[in-house]
This record gives C-alpha cells, structure tokens and sequence, in this order.
C-alpha cells in the first residue's frame, strides 16, 4: 500500500489526537504500527517530542536520582521509558549508552 495524500491527512489528524501509532495503524489499515512511526517521523510529527534532538535534551523529565536518561522507544507510545540505570558519575547516561551515546558522535 502507498501513502496517498487522504492517508497522510488522516495520518496527521489521527496523531494530532494523541492516538498511539498502533491505533492510528488499526485505523488506517495495511499498514504496520512501524510504517506509522516512520511515517510520522518523516513528517516530522514527532518533532514535539523531541525524537530528532540529542538524548540529553530530556534531562528536565527525569528525576534527580542518579538515572541513565537514555529514551528506550517513541516518545508518546505507551511503553516509552528512560533506560534508569544508575548513570556514570559525572554523565547523563549508564555506562552501555555512554558508549553508544559517545561512539555515534565521533561516528557522525
Ligand atoms: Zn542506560
């Protein structure tokens, strides 16, 4: 299936309404809850929740505790959560996403 202008408005209109890409998915039908999320992306109608920006933007939501801040899923979906591993002294995230946090980085 394709993604014809009626299917991206109703896209649009369906994540407006705060719907999860799952229901929107179910909605639409032939497409996967994946196909909405990168769909979405692409339009950048995840761009309120910051998914394009630097992982360390998010500080504000997490708690003081020491807590790897690393976002594990779709910012909105249902089960988005932060990693919560006790973070490297000094840095935002655990030890594992510190390396991967860093690598991509130098990578870029
Ligand atoms: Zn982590």
């Amino acid at each position: 299936m394709s993604w014809t202008e009626e299917r991206i408005e109703k896209l649009k209109s369906l994540w407006g309404s705060g719907k999860t890409a799952a229901e929107i998915a179910e909605e639409l039908g032939g497409v996967t809850r994946n196909a909405v999320i990168g769909k979405a992306n692409r339009l950048g109608l995840s761009a309120k929740s910051s998914t394009t920006a630097a992982p360390k933007a998010k500080k504000k939501v997490v708690p003081a505790h020491r807590a790897c801040q690393w976002p594990i899923g779709h910012p909105g979906e249902p089960d988005f959560h932060f990693c919560s591993d006790e973070s490297v002294p000094g840095k935002p995230y655990c030890l594992k996403h510190c390396n991967m946090a860093y690598q991509s980085r130098d990578n870029n």
